[in-house]
This record gives C-alpha cells, sequence and structure tokens, in this order.
C-alpha cells in the first residue's frame, strides 16, 4: 500500500478551505470497518473546521451501539425527513468509505446519480473499484479501510492527533476486518499502527468484548440451530453452506447482525476451503462467501452471483427462491470444481 504525494497533495487541496459540506457514505449492512472508518474521519474533517455528515443506506449492527458519536449517523432506509438527500444535495466534498462501487449503496445510488456535483473520494480495500472517482486510495492489500484512514492521518498530520475515541474507532475496524486479527494481510505497519492506537489508552478487550460477546440469547441458539440443522457439505466435505428464511429468523427474534460470523464457522472444519450463507431479506436472498488460501470468492460471487469482494470474503445477492438459489449455488460449486477453482493449487 503505497500513497504517494500527488494523491496526498490533491486531498490537501479539496480540504484546503474550512467550512465545506462534506458527505461520507458507507456501503449496504454497514459493518465495523464501515461505521469505525466514517467515525474516525468525520472526526478528523470536523477538527479541520468542515461540516460532515455521514450516511449509510440501512442500520447498522446492534453490537456497534456502544460507539461514540454513532446516533448522529442518518440511516437513509428510515430516514423519513429526507436528511440524507438533503446533505448530499448541498455537498461540496462525497469520501466513499469502505466499497468500490456507487451500485454498492443500493437505492441510495439513485440519490448520488442525480442529486449532487460533489467531488468524490474513494477510501477502500476492496478489488476491482470502478472509476467514477475524483480521486481514489484504493488498497486492496489493505487489511480494512480503517488502516486506510489511519496512514491518511498519520501522513497528513502525524498520528499525534489520533484521539481515544478515534483510536476505539479505528480498532474496530481493524480488528472486525481482520477476523480478530487472524486473517491475510497482517503487515508489521498493521502492528505498528496498532502499538500507537494502544498508546491513546483504548481498553481493547473491553472493545472485544463490546463486539463479539455482546449478542441475545436468541442469536446464540440460531446459531446452534444453523449450525446444527442447516448446514450442509458438498464436494466430499470441502465446500458448506447455510441458509436462513424468515420464518426460522423469526422463531429467534432475529435482529440486523445476528448472522454476523455463521458463515466464517464452517470454516473451522479442517477440510472446508470454501462456505456460503444464504440470508432471506424481503425482496432478496443476501449470500455471503468466506474461503481459505488460494480459492477465490471474489471471483466466484462476481460470476456466479453478480457480487464481489476480497479473495476470502466476498458477498451477493440473489432474487430468486431459497431453493433455486442453492440449486444454483450446488451447480456452480460443481463448475468451479471442475476448472479448478478448489484446487490444488
Ligand atoms: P459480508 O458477507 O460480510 O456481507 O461481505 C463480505 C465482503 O463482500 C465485504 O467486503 C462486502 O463488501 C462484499 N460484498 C458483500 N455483498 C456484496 C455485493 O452484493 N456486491 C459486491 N460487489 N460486494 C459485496
Ligand atoms: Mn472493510
Amino acid at each position: 500500500m503505497e500513497i504517494t504525494t500527488e494523491q496526498l497533495d490533491r486531498l490537501r487541496r479539496m480540504l484546503e478551505k474550512p467550512g465545506r459540506q462534506v458527505v461520507l457514505l458507507a456501503h449496504t449492512n454497514p459493518d465495523g470497518d464501515a461505521i469505525g472508518s466514517s467515525l474516525a474521519w468525520r472526526d478528523v474533517l470536523r477538527r479541520m473546521g468542515h461540516h460532515v455528515t455521514c450516511i449509510v443506506p440501512n442500520r447498522y449492527p446492534y453490537f456497534l451501539d456502544w460507539m461514540e458519536g454513532i446516533e448522529e449517523i442518518i440511516t437513509f432506509k428510515t430516514d423519513e425527513e429526507g436528511r440524507a438527500a438533503a446533505a448530499i444535495e448541498r455537498a461540496d466534498l462525497i469520501f466513499c468509505l469502505d466499497f468500490n462501487a456507487v451500485g454498492r449503496l443500493e437505492k441510495l445510488s439513485d440519490t448520488l446519480a442525480t442529486n449532487t456535483r460533489a467531488e468524490r473520494v474513494l477510501i477502500d480495500h476492496h478489488l476491482s473499484p470502478t472509476t467514477d472517482f475524483d480521486l481514489m486510495f484504493s488498497y486492496p492489500d489493505a487489511s480494512s479501510t480503517c488502516y486506510i484512514v489511519y496512514a491518511l492521518i498519520e501522513r497528513l498530520f502525524g498520528t499525534q492527533i489520533i484521539t481515544r475515541p478515534m483510536a476505539e474507532d479505528l480498532f474496530v475496524g481493524m480488528m472486525t476486518d481482520t477476523g480478530n486479527f487472524s486473517f491475510s494481510h497482517l503487515t508489521p505497519d498493521l502492528y505498528r499502527a496498532l502499538a500507537v492506537l494502544a498508546d491513546t489508552g483504548i481498553d481493547i478487550p473491553q472493545l472485544h468484548n463490546n463486539v463479539y460477546n455482546s449478542y441475545t440469547e436468541g442469536r446464540a441458539r440460531l446459531f446452534g440451530y444453523a449450525i446444527d440443522r442447516k448446514m450442509k457439505l458438498l464436494e466430499n466435505g470441502t465446500v458448506a453452506y447455510m441458509s436462513l428464511v424468515e420464518r426460522e429468523m423469526r422463531r429467534f427474534q432475529f435482529q440486523q447482525g445476528d448472522s454476523e460470523g455463521f458463515v466464517n464457522y464452517a470454516l473451522t472444519i479442517k477440510d472446508v476451503k470454501m462456505s456460503a450463507m444464504f440470508l432471506a431479506h424481503r425482496r432478496f436472498i443476501r449470500i455471503s462467501l468466506r474461503s481459505r488460501g488460494d480459492v477465490d470468492v471474489n471471483l466466484f460471487a462476481r460470476r456466479y452471483f453478480n457480487g464481489g469482494g476480497h479473495r476470502n470474503a466476498a458477498g451477493g445477492k440473489s432474487f430468486d427462491s431459497m431453493d433455486e438459489t442453492i440449486a444454483h449455488y450446488v451447480r456452480s460449486v460443481r463448475e468451479f470444481a471442475e476448472e479448478g477453482g478448489l484446487g490444488p493449487f
């Protein structure tokens, strides 16, 4: 990951004049990285004297509710007063955080297509970003968007401006996007950044507890049910999937965020190299994909589910029924395996 002086100079020029109207957008189903990077970057821009509004397409998971200033984030889906659209309309500058294409904003992307002439800056770590941005900080080799925001702060101002709440925001994104520091891109520079964050006095066990040990009883029971009753294996036990329909979710008082981590669990089985989760929403099925090593679920999601993401974590959508979606997955896995997509590498 290399941020060039030219990119930094362009960003500096955009932010030179204080009092600019700035909007920060993060992706649909915002996660710890989307929210953490939004909150930290908002803090930086406010301190530079800008007016900043954070917008997310739909609600963030409840286990992030404790984050300082999160209640100020506008959820587009339930924003009846039109505050999000108004902020976008008056924006001079829009930052897109933790996603690679405006289409990932779902309905909110319509507002962005017609109601603004603001300059757009991308700060993101997903593969294959689209090019409709005026300035791009796109680093697929960064483990999180929060790490990119950290690096930007370091280069623009020096890390001494990082306060404890900012360090908490950045830590949450770094922790969640790396699966609590267990996935790829765990570079020495990331650990140096973490040391700087730790220096601000953040309570790391507490942050871990807030994010990972704050679920409901219903979620714990749904997890047991999903693994025992719904997880299926394919391809000699090397590929897994599970699905949940609305009736099953209701039975366990499902809330947004409750299925977080389910798809990863199948990868705790030694032979499983790829795992999928199919979650019914009102109008479509959301697909989450995870893999190990060289198995490329970004490619799989793009080819078979009109989605994308990272090599080992991707997603997509289906507008077919659950049965049809699963049948399509089983067929696609077969084709992918025949073409060598599951190895040996
Ligand atoms: P998750 O399974 O956690 O929802 O998503 C895993 C990764 O895939 C995330 O990095 C997310 O941004 C990406 N992703 C999820 N759904 C989609 C999708 O519909 N389209 C694209 N392009 N990426 C997605
Ligand atoms: Mn991310």
